[in-house]
C-alpha cells in the first residue's frame, strides 16, 4: 500500500427530497486497500456505494479516482460542470460493483457473463477476453463451468461468476453490496473465500457487508455508517473490539 489515495471521497451528501441520507462523508482509499463499510439497515451504505461510482448523483461534495473527479469536469476557468452520461459511463467502468442480486445474463454462458463486458465496452479482441476470462473464472474456482448457463449454477457459484465478470472490467476498485446476504447459509463461506483472496491479493476493495468475521479478517480498515455519517473508523480490531463512539458499541456489542 502507498500513502497517496486511489479515491478520495470529500463530503458527500445525498438528500432524496427532504430526507438526508448522507451528511458528508470524508474517507479516501490508498492502493491495496480494503476497506470494510459497516452499519445497521437504512443507515445510507448503499447510498455512500452508489455515490461513488455516481449510480445515484450527490447532493454535495465530490469523489476523485485517481486524483480525477467523477461526474464533474471543471474547466480551466474554474467553472464546474457535469459529464455526459456517456463520460460518467466511461467512468464508471473504472469501479467495478458487485451487487447482492448477481443479475447474471441468462441466456449467457459464465464466459459469456464474463467476457461480454471486455469485448463490447473495452474493445479486448474476443480470443483475448477468452483467454482472460477462463482464468479469471479458475481464479473464482469455476474453470470447469464455463460453459454452464447461470440456471444450471448455485447462488454461491452465480456471485463468484458475477465477481469475475466485475474483475474483467479491469477495474481500479472493486465495490461489493452484500454480495453474500442474498445467499443460502452454506453458499456464503465459498463467495467469502474468493473475496478475501482478492483481499489478500492487493485488489483495491470497499465492502459493505455484515460478515463481521470478513470484516475482521479481510479489512484494512474498517468504517461504521451510521444515519448517514461515519462515527467511527480504523483498523477492523480497534473499531470492532474498542470502539469510542457509544452507538457503535452498541452495534458490536450485539454483533460478536
Ligand atoms: P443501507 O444500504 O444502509 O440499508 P440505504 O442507502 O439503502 O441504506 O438507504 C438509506 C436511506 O435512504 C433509507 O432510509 C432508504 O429508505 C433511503 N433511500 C434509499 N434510496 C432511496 C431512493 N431512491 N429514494 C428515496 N429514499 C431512498
Ligand atoms: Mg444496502
Amino acid at each position: 500500500m502507498t500513502d497517496t489515495p486511489l479515491l478520495a471521497v470529500e463530503d458527500l451528501r445525498k438528500s432524496f427530497g427532504s430526507l438526508e441520507v448522507l451528511k458528508g462523508a470524508s474517507f479516501t482509499v490508498r492502493p491495496s486497500e480494503v476497506i470494510g463499510l459497516l452499519g445497521r439497515s437504512g443507515s445510507g451504505k448503499s447510498t455512500l456505494l452508489r455515490c461513488l461510482n455516481m449510480l445515484e448523483t450527490p447532493t454535495g461534495g465530490r469523489v476523485l479516482l485517481d486524483g480525477e473527479e467523477i461526474g464533474f469536469k471543471t474547466d480551466p476557468s474554474g467553472r464546474r460542470r457535469a459529464l455526459s452520461g456517456a463520460e460518467v459511463a466511461r467512468q464508471r467502468a473504472r469501479m467495478s460493483m458487485v451487487f447482492q442480486q448477481f443479475n447474471l445474463w441468462p441466456h449467457r454462458t459464465a464466459l459469456g457473463n464474463v467476457i461480454e463486458g471486455p469485448i463490447q465496452v473495452l474493445g479486448v479482441p474476443p480470443e483475448q477476453a477468452r483467454t482472460e476470462g477462463l482464468a479469471l473464472l479458475d481464479r473464482v474456482g469455476l474453470l470447469a463451468k464455463a460453459d454452464v448457463h447461470p440456471i444450471r449454477l448455485s447462488g454461491g457459484q452465480q456471485q463468484r461468476v458475477a465477481i469475475a465478470r466485475a474483475l474483467a472490467m479491469r477495474p481500479k476498485i472493486m465495490l461489493f453490496d452484500e454480495p453474500t446476504s442474498a445467499l443460502d447459509p452454506e453458499l456464503v463461506a465459498e463467495v467469502l473465500q474468493v473475496m478475501l483472496d482478492l483481499a489478500k491479493t492487493g485488489t483495491t476493495m470497499v465492502v459493505v457487508t455484515h460478515e463481521m468475521a470478513f470484516a475482521r479478517d479481510a479489512c484494512d480498515t474498517v468504517m461504521l455508517l451510521e444515519s448517514g455519517e461515519i462515527i467511527e473508523r480504523g483498523p477492523p480490531d480497534q473499531v470492532m473490539s474498542r470502539p469510542s463512539d457509544e452507538r457503535a458499541r452498541q452495534f458490536f456489542g450485539g454483533r460478536r
